[in-house]
């Protein structure tokens, strides 16, 4: 999201996340802090200490398909995703990346390389991640192009359609929707949010081309750590050799603090189920439950907006039927007010992102629910005292 962070001459009102009841809130970005009270909480568990001659070559295993990635890091994912039940891990080849952004850019390449003929599409049904565009179209890649709303898509020849789910901005769990006449398109699945504390984990996801990324996971996305799950040896190879050429790799470092955390969380998890430990995704979602609560009491006492609803479903990993607590508040104004994002900035100083970034209309706004407490409670507060916004017209 680093692309809708504020520009140097906004930069000095966005500093701080809040300041006083004056001041401007930034929501427009996912950052996930939310979780850093979580991960204060493990102390020494999760310290690494990495000596002046650890980890100094560019090798990891070079009998591997993905030489860059750190066994122990495929060990931790790989474990981490059997503990959560959200993905099949089963006969896939791993390919780590700089954040789940370079993965992104790997799949295009590993799907359109060599090229040759007109560039091949990208499409992803409205609203979608407002990155997708940009990062589609930076190099204006002979190889593929972004082609806009997947769900107004009805070309022929081959295509690539992006299924988030669930989706960012609006939370839904989501299928392809291109109806592939011969077979031409091919599918790539970001499932950045299926995780236990935003979403029902239905089933373990067994898709062909699927990535996840630590920095929602956990939310250590300063990391930049991003994992592909990948069925075809030929599309693996081609993603590593893109990361090869634009990165030689992976930071180390990095991947071997994602291996420390996500072993600490499984080594939790175990600890919880004999009662002694907590776990992490337990916190998360009862966190996120907890601000998904106190923001449907404020928007249904409110005239100005809505919210999304999500069906409950049985969620495999909590063992119980749970709701959608999403990473984003999908914020849609009622009649009257057309541009929610201008609407919010100037009656309550909250910054977030206009739905006409997602591809939708300018009446929604995305608002991240992965601020710190303080942020999130001014937030709340802001929303109440416009609440009554038809009356006061
Ligand atoms: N995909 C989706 C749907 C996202 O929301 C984000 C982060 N906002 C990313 C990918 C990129 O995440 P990262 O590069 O931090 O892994």
């Amino acid at each position: 999201d680093k692309c809708s962070l504020p520009s140097d001459n906004d930069s000095k009102e966005h500093n701080h996340l809040i300041s006083s009841d004056t001041l401007i809130i930034n929501l427009d970005h996912g950052d996930p802090t939310v979780y850093e009270s979580f991960w204060s909480k493990m102390g020494e568990k999760c310290t690494l200490v990495i000596k002046g001659n650890d980890l100094m070559s560019y090798m990891s295993d070079m009998s591997r398909l993905c030489w860059f990635l750190e066994p122990e890091l495929e060990e931790a994912i790989k474990s981490l995703h059997r503990v959560v039940g959200n993905a099949v891990v089963e006969d896939r080849y791993v390919v780590v990346g700089t954040g789940s952004t370079q993965l992104y850019q790997a799949v295009l390449y590993a799907l359109t390389a060599p090229g040759g003929g007109d560039p091949v599409k990208v499409v992803c049904a409205a609203p979608y991640y407002s990155q997708y565009q940009a990062e589609t179209d930076l190099l204006c890649s002979g190889l593929f192009k972004w082609g806009g709303d997947a769900s107004a898509y009805d070309k022929d020849g081959a295509y690539i359609e992006v299924v988030t789910s669930p989706n960012n901005p609006d939370g839904h769990i989501r299928e392809a929707v291109v109806k592939s006449r011969r077979g031409e398109g091919k599918v790539l699945y970001d499932l950045a949010y299926y995780w236990p504390q935003y979403t029902p984990i239905t089933r373990p996801a067994d898709f062909d081309i699927m990535y996840f990324t630590f920095s929602k996971s956990t939310g250590h996305a300063g990391s930049r750590i991003g994992w592909a799950l990948v069925k075809d040896e030929e599309i693996a190879r081609k993603m590593t050799r893109f990361i090869e050429l634009s990165s030689i790799g992976v930071s180390k470092d990095s991947q071997i603090r994602a291996a420390k955390i996500m072993g600490t969380i499984c080594d939790n998890y175990q600890d919880f189920e004999s009662g002694n430990s907590e776990s992490f995704f337990e916190f998360a979602h009862q966190l996120m439950a907890k601000r998904w609560k106190s923001l449907r009491e404020v928007v249904e006492g409110s005239e100005a907006f809505s919210l999304p609803k999500y069906p409950k479903e049985y969620c495999l990993f909590h063992g119980e039927y749970t709701e959608a607590y999403p990473a984003y508040a999908w914020l849609k104004s009622s009649e009257g007010i057309e541009d929610c994002e201008k609407y919010l900035r100037e009656h309550c100083k909250i910054v977030g992102r206009s739905g006409r970034r997602f591809g939708a209309d300018p009446s929604f706004v995305r608002v991240s629910m992965l601020s710190r407490e303080e942020a999130f409670e001014q937030f709340l507060k802001r929303l109440l005292s416009i609440k009554g916004i038809k009356n006061q017209n």
